[in-house]
């Protein structure tokens, strides 16, 4: 695990000025690389898609108007620590704090996860919001990254929530098979298959070079595991904002048995301006998306507002 800026450069033999530039943004979201995904980093490359999206750079310090550490207005939603119960039917749980990889585009990045406690009992107070709530069918376990938690902390959250009738079905969202395929393990793989509720695994993968032959059958063994298995992703500038890249990504993710779920439009958080995308890229990129993917391939281009009961399409 890569834990600097520093250790970063020097892995990759880049400029160790980068490193002295990644200073102040360091600081307020540290750096946090997992050694297989460094090692899909090509060295020496500063423009690399993937090196992008976890080194920080001067223009983190930059305050942009309309940018906020809050944009999601997730602390309004909180109804205890760790549960977001914003749309109906579903609630989700913040189980960590941690990631394998911290992403300097993340609305997270302002997050206060030390509040965020993550043992069994400290849950009771969520889960037993969900016991009471009869509307809410899905449990949509998130983070930070909930595969952050060991299999036998999964396993006891899993009987919980099996143990609350009205919930159907168990989600989760994870970076994780992308960033450290190892995560998927024959515990994780046996918790899925054995539990009566429909599972939906959600990755998050933004670039077709992430995905490389252990990501690939880390992500067929889930998806023989789950009962379905969706990529979303952001669209960030210089990385992904062009058609060939995100139809590469969709191909790619089919090879492995994964479907595209959203693309989101990143959320305005502050020092991440330097990744958002003009509109009239977008439209762009949608118009050649749907002109050469089937539309199964075609992820749905969507914006977080605050207050709405869904998240809202942006591109129909
Ligand atoms: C995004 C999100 C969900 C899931 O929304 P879907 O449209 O079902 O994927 C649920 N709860 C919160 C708080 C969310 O931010
Ligand atoms: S929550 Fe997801 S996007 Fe944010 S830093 Fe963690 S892995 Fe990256």
């Amino acid at each position: 695990m890569i834990r600097s800026a520093d250790e970063l450069v020097k892995y990759l033999d880049l400029p160790v000025s980068l490193a002295k530039q990644a200073a102040a943004g360091e600081k307020q979201f540290p750096v946090r690389v997992t050694r297989h995904y460094a090692d899909r980093i090509e060295k020496g490359n500063l423009r690399d898609p993937l090196l992008q999206q976890v080194l920080p750079l001067d223009a983190e310090g930059l305050m942009t108007e309309g940018y906020s550490s809050d944009p999601l207005a997730e602390s309004q939603f909180q109804a205890t620590q760790g549960i977001l119960h914003k749309y109906h039917g579903r609630a989700l749980l913040v189980t960590t704090g941690a990631c394998a990889i911290h992403c300097r585009y993340c609305f997270r990045r302002h997050f206060p996860y030390q509040d965020h406690r993550q043992s069994l009992s400290d849950w009771e107070e969520s889960l037993q919001i969900i016991s009471r709530d009869p509307s809410i069918s899905e449990i949509i376990l998130s983070g930070g990254d909930p595969l952050m938690l060991t299999d036998s902390h999964l396993g006891k959250l899993l009987s919980v929530v099996e143990s609350t009738p009205h919930v159907r079905t168990l989600r989760i969202h994870t970076r994780l098979p992308v960033v450290l395929p190892t995560r998927v393990t024959e515990g994780l793989l046996q918790l899925l298959s054995e539990t009566p509720l429909k599972t939906v695994i959600v990755i998050h993968s933004n670039h077709p070079r992430e995905i490389d032959p252990l990501t690939g059958d880390a992500l067929e063994q889930l998806s023989r595991h789950a009962d379905a298995l969706f990529n979303q992703a952001v669209l960030l500038r210089g990385i992904n904002d062009n058609g060939n890249t995100l139809a590469e990504l969709s191909e790619t993710l089919f090879q492995h048995r994964v479907l595209p779920y959203y693309l989101h439009l990143l959320d305005k958080v502050t020092g991440a301006a330097h990744f958002d995308t003009q509109s009239h890229t977008i439209d762009q990129i949608m118009q050649d998306l749907r002109s050469r993917l089937p539309g199964y391939l075609v992820p749905r281009l969507v914006q977080e507002i605050p207050g709405e009961k869904s998240k809202s399409p942006v591109w129909a």
